[in-house]
């Protein structure tokens, strides 16, 4: 019954609405999750198991007290041990920020950090991601997870993205990636129920395949697949709660623009 509430809610509320209201909800739940069997790697919190969550419901996914779900606690996993962004001083653009990785991400002294986004309410600064109101060269860091699948021009974004990096700068790109050889797109399917049949959400635009990394190239940025995950001892991955699968698409700035 719960499950499939959830999942209700999950396919007709987006993601960024959910996070304004849900969390008041979640303290709720928090009292009958007590228990140390998961680590939430995010907030520090423990519990019995993580809520279940997903548009088909997954067990052990969110975190009660910050919303982290398995790939958010793998990407500050990945933050933690393979880059300097708890360290280095950094400016960052996040793009649809996430969260439980805002405030969080705002109190590192490390850090000079904007949050953007079209329409979220959570984001600082008003964007269009297919026009980045910031100059050449700005940024060390860009986040923009699960923001591609929604938006009408990825290639521009991605141009973007790369553009307002600075020589030395990188990113994390994140998009649901499915087992297609090719992503599928198709301009025309504007009715959200014909995407969700054909995109799999109603407000998505495409569906990646695993040319994924290939595509984001296009844009000029440089796009390494890091096989994080598979890196990690079995009881750290148990313990958090991570994805059993998830490809962290660890970008560069490109050099020069891919024609
Ligand atoms: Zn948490």
């Amino acid at each position: 019954m719960t499950k499939s509430i959830i999942s209700w809610v999950i396919r007709h509320v987006p993601r960024k609405y959910l996070q304004l209201v849900s969390h008041i909800f979640l303290k709720v739940s928090v009292l009958f999750y007590a228990g140390k069997n998961v680590t939430c790697n995010v907030c520090g919190k423990s519990f019995r198991k993580f809520l279940p969550y997903g548009r088909v419901a997954r067990e052990n996914a969110l975190c009660p007290n910050c919303l982290a779900l398995e790939r958010h606690r793998l990407m500050w996993l990945f933050l933690q041990r393979q880059t300097g962004f708890f360290s280095e001083p950094l400016k960052v653009l996040h793009i649809a920020p996430e969260h439980c990785f805002i405030e969080r991400f705002e109190r590192l002294p490390n850090l000079e950090y904007v949050t953007a986004d079209l329409e979220s309410p959570l984001a600082k600064v008003k964007m269009d991601i297919h026009k980045i109101p910031f100059g050449n060269e700005t940024f060390d860091v860009v986040f923009c997870n699960h923001v591609l699948e929604h938006v009408s021009n990825d290639i521009q974004a991605c141009s973007e993205i790369n553009r307002v990096l600075k020589p030395t700068g990188w990113g994390i790109i994140q998009s649901p990636v499915y087992d297609l050889a090719a992503t599928l797109e198709d301009p025309s399917i504007t009715d959200p129920a014909e995407r969700e049949r054909v995109f799999g959400q109603r407000d998505h635009v495409r569906k990646y395949g695993q040319d994924y990394a290939r595509r984001l190239t296009r844009s000029g940025l440089q796009v390494d697949e890091v096989d994080f995950i598979s890196t990690l001892p079995a009881e750290i991955i148990a313990l958090h709660a991570l994805p059993s699968r998830e490809i962290i698409y660890f970008c560069k700035k490109g050099l020069e623009a891919a024609g």
